[in-house]
């Protein structure tokens, strides 16, 4: 769908001011669409997924046709929530800073009556309101709509769940027959159907597909976390993808800065965005973390609001926020420009029950995973090790060694032990020490006050500590090892892994995938978690690639996407998957137990 200018759309030189102070550059595909429709005043039924910008889609139009110099309510918004009236309202307020005259008013349950009372008397033309009390006042003729010209119902759909129907129509059937009539909703089942037909003339269906909703290159999934573990899993979710440029989003300042201090400490890059930091030291955030300066930023949704990253390989939300919108706004800013990109989401006891209240609303689609273990942990920095051993050594971009390694050999050093001796010193282990002795202590007390600090090294306390992920790289030529998880946080391995993978059975190949053979099985302990985990997390491409997996005895058998079945075995070779080096290859369809 295309987007265009707002100048092109036929809004008044006031509305346009408006949008630019608000820092709309362009309109968004469902504003495209349903604006110049809207003011030949025809009805619309405008259906786009959550966080399209469908409040200022109906709000432009709607304010420029209020007549500023007649009072009274022109324009009508129903709304599901209080909440959301209150926004709308804001969001209309700001659209119509340039239009004089013109008065919105929010109306909901719970407020006092006087206040409306008064605001209605005053003259609003555009009364935003849950469908009880805009009947209540209908009721009571406090609201009058004899000069009512357009009716919009937003979220119609929410609406309709919340039980509003009764209210919705007996209002429809209240206002003048003259009237203009949109509809806005992101899904459109069947009873709002049938209010559409019931009350609009003639609609124009407009419908724009979604994009940044349920996102396929957004691999979206949520973790069930006791609130204690979270900082925990937090960090075993980083090491085990390697992530090195995401937004953790918090839903308080002090959160947010206990937070940074305890990545800080554990050797995290970190830095924060909150209500409580100036504009300056914000810019100067900002402005660092573009340029990738360092990897982790932890942030509100305010103060990330006017931050324009969204490369971000994840974003994690720490706490959940606090409706669908704000996710979809979160994790929109992961998985662009064709990039795959993941939204991990932490949920304590009943906030369960609000993400699912989301996923519902929103038709989002999330999957339920598990902490990964400690083992897993441990795996996982052995594998980036390996990788890049692996990716230097086939791109021979190294100097010889030969004279050195000769020497050792001519002394009875075995090769392998001689890759070992060296895999230790860079890890940062003592040279002459051997494996048994006291590993480095971890330098917390220095890093403490280091919540904004420099790309810090993430620093070990036990051995062994795999080779971190800053080894060898540009950023910091010494290499240091990666932090090790302590062993005495809570277990998350109980509970069933209940993804999408785990019922996966088998059917027999599937269209357009490869079956592949995995040389490690149910002897293994692998999961279905495990596999696809293991899978995306080392080629980066999006989980979705795998298909069905069936797990035997000693192998296990993977339909991978077929143009990527290639590319998966060669990236899967070598890797450990529960102590097992994998040698991966298309199945031949006559494996045996
Ligand atoms: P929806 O109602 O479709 O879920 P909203 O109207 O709440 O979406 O808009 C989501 C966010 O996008 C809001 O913060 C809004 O200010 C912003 N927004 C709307 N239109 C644009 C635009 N053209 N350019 C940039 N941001 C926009
Ligand atoms: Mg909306």
């Amino acid at each position: 769908m295309e987007k265009r200018l707002f100048t092109e759309l036929g809004l008044s030189a006031e509305a346009l001011k408006a949008v630019e102070k608000m820092g709309f550059e362009e309109a968004s595909p469902i504003q495209t669409a349903v604006i110049p429709t809207i003011l030949t005043g025809r009805d619309v039924v405008g259906q786009s997924s959550t966080g399209s910008g469908k409040t200022a889609a109906f709000a432009l139009p709607a304010i420029d046709k209020v007549d500023v110099h007649s009072k009274g309510v022109q324009v009508l918004i129903l709304c599901p929530t209080r909440e959301l009236a209150v926004q709308v309202a804001e969001e209309v307020a700001k659209l119509a800073f340039f239009k004089r005259g013109v008065r919105e008013l929010p109306i909901y349950g719970g407020q006092s009556y006087e206040r409306q009372f008064r605001g209605l008397d005053a003259g609003a033309q555009i009364v935003i309101g849950t469908p009880g009390r805009l009947m209540d006042h209908m009721e009571r003729g406090s609201l009058k709509l004899d000069k009512l010209k357009l009716v919009i119902l937003d979220e119609a759909d929410r609406m309709l769940d919340m039980g509003f129907r009764e209210d919705i129509e007996k209002i429809l059937s209240g206002v003048p027959a003259t009237r203009q009539l949109l509809f806005f909703s992101a899904t459109m089942p069947r009873a709002i159907q049938d209010l559409i037909k019931r009350f609009s003339r003639d609609p124009a269906w407009i419908k724009v597909e979604s994009t940044a909703q349920n996102a396929p290159q957004v691999d979206q999934v949520y973790f069930e976390v006791d609130r204690r573990s979270k900082i925990e899993a937090l960090t075993r979710l980083i090491d085990v993808h390697d992530f090195r440029f995401g937004i953790i989003f918090c839903s308080t300042k002090i959160m947010c800065d206990e937070l940074a201090e305890n990545l800080a400490a554990r050797g995290y890059a970190v830095d924060r965005l909150h209500g409580d930091i100036t504009q300056m030291q914000r810019n100067r955030v900002m402005e660092k973390f573009r340029r990738r300066g360092f990897e982790f930023l932890v942030a509100t949704d305010v103060a990330a609001r006017g931050l324009d990253v969204d490369d971000l390989e994840v974003v994690f939300n720490y706490d959940l926020p606090n409706d669908a919108e704000d996710y979809t706004h979160r994790i929109g800013r992961t998985g662009r420009a064709g990039k795959s990109g993941r939204a991990f989401t932490f949920v304590s006891g009943r906030e369960l029950w609000v993400l699912q209240n989301f996923i519902r609303y929103a038709q989002l689609k999330i999957r339920r995973e598990n902490i990964p273990s400690l083992d897993q942990v441990e795996e996982a920095r052995e594998n980036v090790f390996f990788e890049k051993l692996r990716d230097t050594l086939n791109a021979a971009k190294f100097r010889k060694q030969d004279r050195m390694i000769d020497r050792l050999l001519e002394q009875g050093y075995p090769s392998t032990d001689i890759c070992s001796a060296l895999i230790h010193l860079l890890q940062g282990g003592p040279a002459g020490g051997g494996e048994s002795a006291a590993p480095e202590k971890p330098k917390v007390a220095a890093a403490k006050s280091a919540a904004s600090a420099a790309p810090a090294e993430r620093k070990s306390s036990e051995a062994p500590a795999w080779v971190g992920k800053k080894a060898g790289s540009a950023r910091e030529p010494q290499a240091a090892p990666a932090p090790r998880v302590r062993a005495e946080t809570p277990d998350f391995e109980t509970g069933e892994t209940r993804d999408r993978y785990e019922s996966a059975t088998r059917t027999g190949r599937e269209k357009g995938f490869t079956t592949l053979f995995f040389n490690v099985g149910r002897k293994n302990l692998v999961t279905p978690a495990d596999i696809v985990g293991k899978i995306a997390g080392v080629t980066r491409l999006p989980a979705n690639i795998v298909g069905a997996i069936d797990i035997h005895q000693r192998h296990t058998l993977v339909d991978v996407v077929e143009d990527q079945a290639q590319f998966v075995v060669e990236k899967l070779t070598g890797i450990r998957v529960k102590g097992e080096s994998l040698t991966p290859s298309v199945a031949t369809g006559k494996e045996k137990e």
